[in-house]
Parts: structure tokens; C-alpha cells; sequence
């Protein structure tokens, strides 16, 4: 991984190879940032670049026998840390029994997350964690020599995973550096860190991914136009992961057509074709019917949004745009907030089982009501 292959994050990225420059690295740092943010990719990015051997110029060289192993994720002088669960009937769990695994999806995905993570490992039902002997294993590999860089790196992915002993354990490694180590934990909150641990950190703070340079990299890597991108990066709240989820999923049309519809009929009171369109949703399924109904509420909302022409808080797509701007000047101030209350009932009484037919015709009934309703 190289810096030119992490979404945005200009900014850090640029502080990163000053502090390199100047040699200021701190031997302990925490990449903390939500899961499609980057923060492993950056780090993996800075740990290559802190170990390249050729010539640097903003980056990596990408050429050197340190960058090419580094591409590869097998550098000796790179440790690699990260939840596993524990085998059946076994008692140790320690990274590296599962490491070709991980290396596989990190360079298949660099954005990886951990739900991801654990499907790989067939661990879905498990929790996984980082225990103490991972924390032994640290310590035997931090006093073997280095073999071919000038650091030591230890990338603790995950690092909120790691389990009470094994946290103490770190805690004295990182107390007592050894020189020429560096150790770049990730994480995507500190809630369950240690305090002490957190402590010990510098923190390196990643914020969401920028709008255009998400839209840039769906362009780039993607092939989106830039509309397209644009829409996309836009709705993904600078999370690259919910951006490649949105932009594999068609349900987006399916449901502004059927919202479109549902929204039309209701305004024209025709129960006959409402009852069509009921039986139709009925068929998809529960979880369907509920994504589909939140899905509703978030149109109800970004509407009026559009209606109060507080339109540069919207996020609609531009199919979702071409609907809203004719469609907006039906929810106001005076129906918004019932109409949403209308839906979330609909979703609690799926959710609780109730008849669907009977819910959404209910649901139809009350929205025709409403949608007529004057400011
Ligand atoms: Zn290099």
C-alpha cells in the first residue's frame, strides 16, 4: 500500500512524512478512524514508506526490495496483529495462524472491516479478540534483531479487540520501547481501550473521507461518471465501504420507484391500483418491506428539506432529485412529521409481526389523508 493509493486524508498524509523527514516518529501511534475511512490502508501506506529503501519523493519508491515486500505484506521486519478467534479445541490464538489469510484479504482489500474479517475466518458467530499470547508473541519477535530495515513495525489492527491481559502485557512493551520499533495500532473507536494504553498513544485522528476525493477515486478506480460519483460520494458520509455497497446495489431505483408510485396513487386516492401496489411490497418480505419503509422516511425527510429549500443539506441521488423537485412542494411543515409517524408505525408493526397486507393498506389510507393536507 502506498500513499497514493489511500482515498484522501492529504492533510495526515503530508504530517506523516514531514514527521519521517524531520525523524520524529513516535514509537507508538493510534490510527483511529471509522471503518472505511482508511485508517488501515494509511497505516500500512506509512509503515511501507518509514521502510522503503530507494528513493522517496511523497511516497514509497514502490521499487525497492523493502516496497515490493511490503506489497505483498511479507517484509521480515513487519508484524501483523489483528482479532483471530480460537480454534476448535484449541488454546492458543495468535495472528499468525491465521496470517495468510489476512494477507490475502488486506491486499484484496485494503479497506477491509472486521465483519468482513471474521466471515473470512468463519468466525461470524464468534468473538474475536487479540489475547495474551499474542502479546508473548510481540515480545519474542520485538528481541530477535531487525533483519533488513531500520525499524521494527508492529501493525496492531483492531487494536480495541485486544483482551485486558493482553493489553497489560503491550502496555510494558510500550512503556519501554525498544529503539527502532514503531508500533501503528488501528482502531475505529477507543471506547473499550485501555486508558493507560491510550495514554501511551500519539494519536493520529482520520476524519470521513472528503466528498470530491471520494468522488474522484469512484471515477478513478471505479469507472462511475461523474454524476454518478458524485451522487454516491455524496450519500457515503466519506465512508469508501458504504460507497462500494452503494454503488453495487440497484435497490436504490427499485425503491424510489415504488416510493414514487405509492406516493402518486395515494395523491390520486385510486385504492383500486393501491391495492395492487400493497400486494405487490407483500411479496417481498419482511425485511424487505422494512428497508423499503426507512427507506420512506428518508425521502419524507430530505422533501421537506427540499421544500424549505435547504437544499444544500440534501442527499438525494439525481434520479432521487428529478422525483423530489416536482414532488417536495406535497411535504411541508404542516404533514412532514405525521406522514414520517405514519411510517414508523408501519415499520413497528411489521416488525412485530402484524398482517403486512393490512398494515400497508392502512399505511396508503393515512398518507392519502395527509398528503392533501394543507400547510
Ligand atoms: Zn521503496
Amino acid at each position: 500500500m502506498f500513499f497514493r493509493q489511500v482515498i484522501g486524508h492529504h492533510d495526515i498524509k503530508a504530517k506523516l512524512i514531514r514527521s519521517a523527514e524531520e525523524d520524529r516518529i513516535s514509537h507508538a501511534q493510534l490510527f483511529l478512524g471509522k471503518e472505511g475511512s482508511g485508517a488501515l490502508p494509511l497505516a500500512l501506506a506509512y509503515a511501507c514508506y518509514l521502510s522503503c529503501t530507494g528513493e522517496r519523493n511523497g511516497d514509497a519508491c514502490g521499487t525497492c526490495p523493502s516496497c515490493i515486500k511490503y506489497q505483498k505484506l511479507v517484509h521480515p521486519d513487519l508484524h501483523l496483529v489483528f482479532p483471530v478467534i480460537k480454534p476448535e479445541g484449541g488454546k492458543r490464538a495468535v495472528s499468525d495462524m491465521f496470517v495468510h489469510q489476512w494477507r490475502e484479504a488486506v491486499i484484496a482489500n485494503p479497506y477491509l472491516e472486521l465483519s468482513q474479517w471474521y466471515e473470512t475466518i468463519n468466525a461470524e458467530n464468534k468473538q474475536g479478540s487479540i489475547f495474551v499470547d499474542e502479546s508473548d508473541e510481540i515480545v519474542r519477535k520485538l528481541s530477535l534483531k531487525t533483519y533488513e530495515s531500520a525499524y521494527k513495525i508492529v501493525i496492531v489492527w483492531m487494536a480495541e479487540k485486544m483482551n485486558v491481559q493482553a493489553a497489560n502485557k503491550l502496555l510494558k512493551i510500550l512503556e519501554e520501547p525498544n529503539p527502532g520499533t514503531v508500533f501503528l495500532l488501528v482502531s475505529a473507536s477507543t471506547g473499550t481501550m485501555l486508558p493507560t494504553i491510550l495514554s501511551r498513544l500519539q494519536v493520529v485522528k482520520l476524519p470521513p473521507i472528503g466528498q470530491r476525493d471520494l468522488q474522484e477515486a469512484l471515477m478513478a478506480r471505479h469507472g462511475l461518471d461523474e454524476e454518478k460519483a458524485g451522487s454516491i460520494a455524496r450519500m457515503s458520509d466519506g465512508n469508501y465501504l458504504r460507497a462500494l455497497e452503494l454503488m453495487q446495489t440497484e435497490t436504490l431505483s427499485w425503491e424510489l420507484d415504488k416510493f414514487a408510485e405509492f406516493m402518486r396513487l395515494c395523491y390520486k386516492a385510486d385504492f383500486p391500483s393501491i391495492l395492487g401496489w400493497v400486494e405487490e411490497l407483500d411479496r417481498t418480505g419482511r425485511e424487505k418491506q422494512k428497508e423499503f419503509l426507512l427507506y420512506c422516511v428518508r425521502m419524507i425527510r430530505e422533501n421537506l428539506m427540499l421544500n424549505l429549500e435547504a437544499t444544500q443539506l440534501s442527499r438525494l441521488t439525481e434520479e432521487e432529485k428529478n422525483f423530489s423537485v416536482k414532488f417536495s412542494r406535497f411535504i411541508h411543515t404542516g404533514n412532514a412529521g405525521e406522514i414520517a409517524a405514519e411510517f414508523d408505525k408501519a415499520m413497528y408493526h411489521i416488525e412485530s409481526n402484524a398482517y403486512g397486507k393490512l398494515v400497508l393498506l392502512d399505511l396508503a389510507i393515512q398518507t392519502a389523508r395527509l398528503i392533501k393536507k394543507e400547510k
